[in-house]
This record gives structure tokens, sequence and C-alpha cells, in this order.
């Protein structure tokens, strides 16, 4: 473990967690993807391990649920303070199992953190409702109620926050979960889970399995019966096989797929903030995000201006080990995203797009990919058609606003959208007509614990944040009171 906790200020974090893992033959891997380091063996705890964790929470359920909302409040803002005291650390291992910059290490930690401290408080607030009867002699009401033990199934791009904003609504309401993090990077969900038992949840409330497959996990979750709810953030083709595996009891769900995110930028924006707006919607995250810009859209009158910005601030990106200091863009996650993200480039290059910068490896061997601007793309072209999943920006061409929303809105993927323009009502009309659940009006950042994250078609159900991220956890109970 010398490659992770030399990062570390307290390697007792980690090194604590391991230890009171408990002993299995079968072990997994966990490596560095900037360096290939090792930087853990854990136990793969597979489909016994998930049995034996939705027992406990199983068990554990009734009280839990039954726990004042103040207290179960207090054990989740207790939880919140441990995360920012150790939010330096939480950083440094998202970074080395990850390979995203420190900083953005940093600021997912932070957004994980304000998720925990969201629904401490939202905890608190969980309101029935009451309806005025057709009849004097009876009274109706609703209550809320947490829907019973909850699987949770998180994605390697952001494995801190996607642990938070699932598994903190879930405990707040009154649920009990089983966590299964994705297996490259599931040693800062064994570490949030380190902070959130010292933070006093009780056993069998918040569970971790540890596995290097997510398959027989994820299928003891939908078969068991216990389990009320499924939780999932990952491809749409997973996401998929969960909901015909929850099929047959029909589990709630709330999935968080696949996006092809458009970036349209109209004639009459403010170029400069959408060549900014541009730069984070692409490349946060080496562009590893479901909401990642997937394809920039530019109205002809501008298009040759903003490739020019857009091109000359990408190539100010420096990219290398996220532990360097103003690395801007680490590598890939691993050699099959590399691949992928070559293939798309590649096979742009020979339809006919120009390359304005980028456009291969970075480094002898490794996963570290240029930052890329294509200009000339069509729609037809793979890099236009599909999630890449990397730090490649296809720009195409528009003439006419009301072409563009269509071929914005032409894929099965509903997740988010960005759209730079300032007539009003140009942003009103076009804001309501794509087909999205997310949409930025001259931003390329929205995620945010106050707010409603999710998509529409194919890019799943269900909302994480504000207050519709709690609902997701809660039964309605409608009460019929007779005979007044
Ligand atoms: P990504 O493309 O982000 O790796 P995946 O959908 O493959 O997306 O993975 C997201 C999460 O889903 C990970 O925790 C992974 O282990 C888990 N997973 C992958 N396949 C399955 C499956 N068949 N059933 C349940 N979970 C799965």
């Amino acid at each position: 473990t010398a490659a992770l906790t030399s990062h570390l200020k307290d390697p007792s974090l980690i090194t604590d967690a391991l230890a009171a893992l408990p002993e299995s033959s079968a072990q997994f891997e966990v490596f560095d993807p900037a360096t290939g380091a090792l930087l853990a063996t854990l136990p793969d705890m597979g489909a016994a391990g998930a049995q034996a964790a939705v027992d406990r929470a199983s068990q554990a359920q009734g009280a839990w649920a039954g726990e004042t909302a103040g207290a179960r409040s207090r054990i989740l803002r207790r939880w919140y303070e441990l995360i920012l005291a150790h939010a330096d650390d939480l950083a440094a291992i998202l970074t080395a199992e990850m390979g995203k910059p420190l900083a953005e290490s940093a600021s997912e930690v932070a957004h994980a953190a304000a998720y925990v401290e969201w629904y401490a408080e939202e905890a608190k607030r969980i309101y029935g409702e009451t309806f005025p009867a057709p009849g004097n002699d009876r009274r109706m009401l609703v209550i809320k109620q947490p829907v019973g033990v909850t699987g949770t199934i998180t994605p390697w791009n952001f494995p801190a926050s996607m642990v938070a904003r699932k598994v903190s609504p879930a405990l707040a309401v009154g649920c009990t979960t089983v966590l299964k993090p994705a297996e490259q990077t599931p040693l800062v969900a064994l570490a949030l889970h380190a902070l959130a038992r010292q933070a006093g949840f009780p056993d069998g409330v918040f569970n971790l399995v540890l596995s290097s497959q997510g398959e027989p996990v994820g299928r003891v979750l939908c078969a068991h019966p216990k389990v009320r709810k499924i939780s999932f953030t990952g491809s749409t083709e997973v996401g998929r096989h969960l909901m015909r595996q929850c099929a047959d009891q029909i589990k709630k769900m709330s999935l968080e797929l696949g996006g092809h995110a458009p970036f349209i930028v109209f004639a009459d924006a403010d170029l400069d903030a959408a060549v900014d707006g541009a730069i984070q919607a692409k490349f946060r995250n080496g562009g590893q995000t479901c909401v990642s810009a997937n394809r920039l859209f530019v109205e002809a009158p501008v298009y040759d201006a903003f490739v020019e910005r857009f091109a000359e601030a990408t190539r100010r990106l420096k990219v290398g080990n996220g532990f360097d200091a103003g690395t801007a863009i680490g590598p890939l996650i691993d050699r099959a995203a590399f691949e992928k993200v070559s293939a798309h480039v590649d096979e742009a290059l020979a339809d006919g797009a120009r390359l304005m910068t980028g456009g291969g490896r970075i480094g002898e061997s490794g996963t570290l990919y240029a930052p890329t601007v294509l200009s000339e793309v069509t729609a037809s072209m793979r890099v236009a058609r599909e999630e890449t999943f990397g730090p490649v920006a296809p720009i195409l061409r528009f003439e006419d606003p009301a072409e563009v929303v269509s071929m914005a809105n032409d894929t099965e993927y509903g997740l988010a959208a960005y759209f730079y323009a300032t007539e009003l009502k140009k942003v009103w009309r076009v804001a309501e007509a794509l087909d999205y659940g997310m949409v930025g009006i001259n931003t390329g950042r929205m995620s945010s614990e106050a707010a409603p994250f999710g998509g529409v078609k194919q890019s799943g159900m269900g909302r994480e944040g504000s207050r519709h991220g709690a609902e997701e956890y809660l039964d309605m109970k409608y009460l019929c009171m007779g005979n007044i």
C-alpha cells in the first residue's frame, strides 16, 4: 500500500479500514491508472458477501426506520464533518485510484460532503399531505415511509460523490443500504464507509460489498425480496440489464445512465463565456462524465471564431499525473477507454474531420490522451453519434436554430444539454424544446446538491439531489379514516 499511503497525511484512515476487512481466499487488486502501481489488494466478497450484507441490512431496517428524524440527521451531520476533516486524504485516495487531477478530486470530495450535509438537513423535512375529503365523515391523508433495504451500485468516474448522493438520502429517510462501488475505485468508498462507521450509523445500516465484478452482486441485489429499490449509476447497457432483473419483483429503481450531451453555441452568444463553458463541460474529468459535452454545435457566423478560440484554450490544458501541480487532464481510466477514444478520433479524421489540436497518445505508453479538437465534423461520424467518454471535442456547424434542436435531440439519450445564447425568446424556446433532463443555459457546469440531477429517454429515471432525491427513497401511503 506504499504507493497509496505516501500521498496521505493520516494513512490510518485507509490502513485501519483495510485491516478491518474480512479475510477471503478470493481477492482483487486496485491500481493507479497513471503509474500502474498496485495500491491495494481487497477481498472479493462477491455474491455471498452481497447476500450476507442484505441480511444484515434487513435486520437493521426496522430499527433504523423507527429512529427519529433528528437522530438520523445528527449521524449524517457527523459523517459530513468527518468527511470535511479528512477531505485532503479522501481527495488523494481518489486521485490515486482514479487518476483525476488532485484539485478536481478535492472539488469532488467537497461536492460529496455537500450531499451528506444536504440530506442531514432534509432528513428533518419529510412531510406528508392532507386532502379535503368528499364526505365530512372521513379524513384523507398521505404519510411518507422509507422504501426499506436499498441496493446501491456506483461507477468509477465520480467514486466519492456518487456514493454520497445515493447513500445519504437513503440513510436520511430511514432506508438501509448495501453499497457496491466500482471495482476500479473501491478505496475512496471504503474510506467514506469507515468514516460513516465512526459517525455512528448502527450495525447493518450501511453495508459495503467489495467485488471484482458487478454482475454477481447485482444479481443478488435484484433477486433478494428484501431489497426494495436499486439505485444505479453507470452504462445504459448495465442499466437495462438491471431493469430486466428487477422486473420479476417490480422493484423500484433510480437509474442514471449514459449521456450524449449537445453543447450549442448560437451566433448571439457571448463567445468568451461559451469557450470557457465548453472547456469545463468537455474536459472536466478528462471528458469521462455522463454530462460531458459530447457534440458541439456552433452556428455558422461564429463557427470559425469559436473553433479557433476553443482550440487555443484546449492547447493550454496540461496532461499528466493527477498529483502533479497544474495538471488539468489525467489518464483515461483504462486501456479499453483509450482504444475507444483513439478509434473515434481516427475514424473522424479518415472521414474528413479536421484536427485542430491533439489527436493521439501523450508519452510512450499509458492512457494519457491529448485533449483533442476536431472541426468540420458531421452528424454521421461515430464521434458525433456515440458517447466518447474522453477528452475529444467534435465540432459541427449549423445554419438554422430549428435544425440544431432536432439534431441535438436525435439520440436515444436525454441527460444533459447545454447552450449559449442571449436572445430571451430563443433561450426559452430552445430550453423547452431540448429533450433532456437537465439544460445548462450559458453555463458548462450545473451539478448541485440543491437541484434534481437526472435524465429522460434512455439516460434513465429518477432524480438525485434536492428534495426530489429524498422522495426517491420514500413510499407514499394513503390513509383514509372513516366514520369520524
Ligand atoms: P462503466 O462503463 O462506467 O464502467 P458499468 O455500467 O460497467 O459502467 O459499471 C458501473 C457499475 O456497475 C460498477 O460498479 C460495475 O461493477 C457495476 N456493474 C457492471 N456490470 C454489472 C451487472 N451486470 N450487474 C450489476 N452491476 C454491474
